[in-house]
């Protein structure tokens, strides 16, 4: 088959590099990125790390408002679909790409394939719940990470079109965490090389929720401040001028803040920290695959699955609730595993396979 994929976003790029392996197996598949996150460390970095393909189109869409950024990822969408007029799209997560990209080819009666379905919040305050619910009901392969994912998408009248794979991120994660680790290449904010401590906490902060303005993020950065070592926290471009500032005005020198990192320097710098604070969906299951603690700061649970033993603890943006969840010790099963098997990508294919005869 011909096969659009759609991607635009960091962790689209780090799911795309299983997906698109697998993909390229059997079919052909036209890769399209959005232009949604651009910057070398938020996007080439990963295409080069982790060989995915060159993207045959750059839609070169970011910034602006979630309607305007749709509505010129819809547009431009809408027309490489008509040139290529593919078998099927497919999409991987919640972000505004997956949305536009989903609308554009259902309106095109093109068949979507949704990876990493079935999540759901409770909540429509957060942004990419809508994109997840939306995109969920216009596709025909629902393809969900866990067993919970699954049962929602029951829930909502999608279960004959659902199949519970895996969490796909499992698979880069188990392949990366496997590589030695022989030249990270972190970089302060001002380009010079950061030496990564023997002991260390390694954070991740940009959600619209903690960083909309400094009150949050200088709460969470005073309880990291604090710590028994210093914290390594990569910034996301989207809300570096707001941490740089929080740290300098507050005196946080405990906070080593870096330019976002590549993968590889990710998933190591997750499997040696002592500790993991993040608002990143991706992350905390990173931290439960590698076996590290993770405090989650949100108001919702976005994985249910890791919440068990102290493995993962949901905070307020609160230095003192931080501090309180920080000082728990965690309990691990080593047989509760419910991302599945690291095999997710192959799994998807063979669905792919399957619905390709019966339809
Ligand atoms: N990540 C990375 N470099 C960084 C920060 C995060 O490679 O500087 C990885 C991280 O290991 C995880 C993914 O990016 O796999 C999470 O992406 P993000 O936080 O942007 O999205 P979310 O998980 O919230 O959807």
């Amino acid at each position: 088959m011909k096969i659009v994929t759609v991607v635009g976003a960091r962790p689209q790029f780090i799911k795309a590099a299983a997906g698109s392996r697998q993909l390229r197996r059997e079919h052909q598949e036209i890769l399209v990125h959005t232009g949604q996150h651009f910057d070398d460390n938020m996007s080439a970095v990963f295409f080069r790390e982790m060989g995915i393909p060159q993207p045959d189109y750059n839609l070169g869409v970011s910034g602006g408002s979630h309607g305007q950024m749709t509505a010129r990822m819809l547009a431009g969408i809408e027309e490489i679909l008509q040139k290529e007029m593919p078998d099927a799209l497919l999409v991987y997560g919640d972000t505004n790409s997956t949305l536009a990209a989903a609308l554009a080819a259902a309106k095109l009666r093109i068949p979507v394939l949704h990876v990493e379905a079935g999540n759901r919040l409770g909540t429509l305050d957060n942004p990419e719940e809508i994109n997840r619910k939306l995109t969920d009901h216009c596709s025909t392969l629902l393809f969900c990470a866990t067993e919970d994912a699954k049962q929602k998408l029951v829930a909502e009248g999608l279960g004959h079109r659902t199949h519970c794979v895996g969490n796909i991120m499992y698979d880069s994660f188990l392949y990366f965490a496997g590589q030695p680790w022989d030249s990270p290449n972190i970089l302060a904010l001002d380009g010079s090389p950061v030496t990564v401590p023997d002991s260390y906490y390694y954070m991740t902060c940009h959600r619209q929720e903690n960083t909309y303005s400094d009150e949050p993020l200088t709460a969470i950065l005073a309880a990291m401040n604090q710590l028994d070592a210093k914290t390594l926290y990569p910034v996301h471009p989207r809300n570096r001028e707001r941490a740089e500032r929080v740290c300098r005005v507050h005196g946080f020198d405990n906070i080593i803040l870096t330019q976002p990192v590549g993968y590889s320097d990710s998933v190591h710098l997750t499997q040696h920290a002592k500790k993991i604070v993040t608002d990143s969906g991706g992350l905390q299951c990173e931290a439960f695959y590698a076996g590290v603690q993770c405090v989650f700061v949100l108001d919702y649970v976005v994985w249910p699955e890791t919440m068990v033993g102290n493995r993962n603890q949901l905070a307020k943006a609160d230095t003192a609730d931080i501090l309180e969840k920080l000082s728990a010790q965690q309990c691990i099963d080593p047989d509760y595993q419910p991302f599945g098997d690291g095999h997710a990508a192959e799994k998807i294919c063979d669905v792919i396979r399957v619905w390709e005869k019966e339809r």
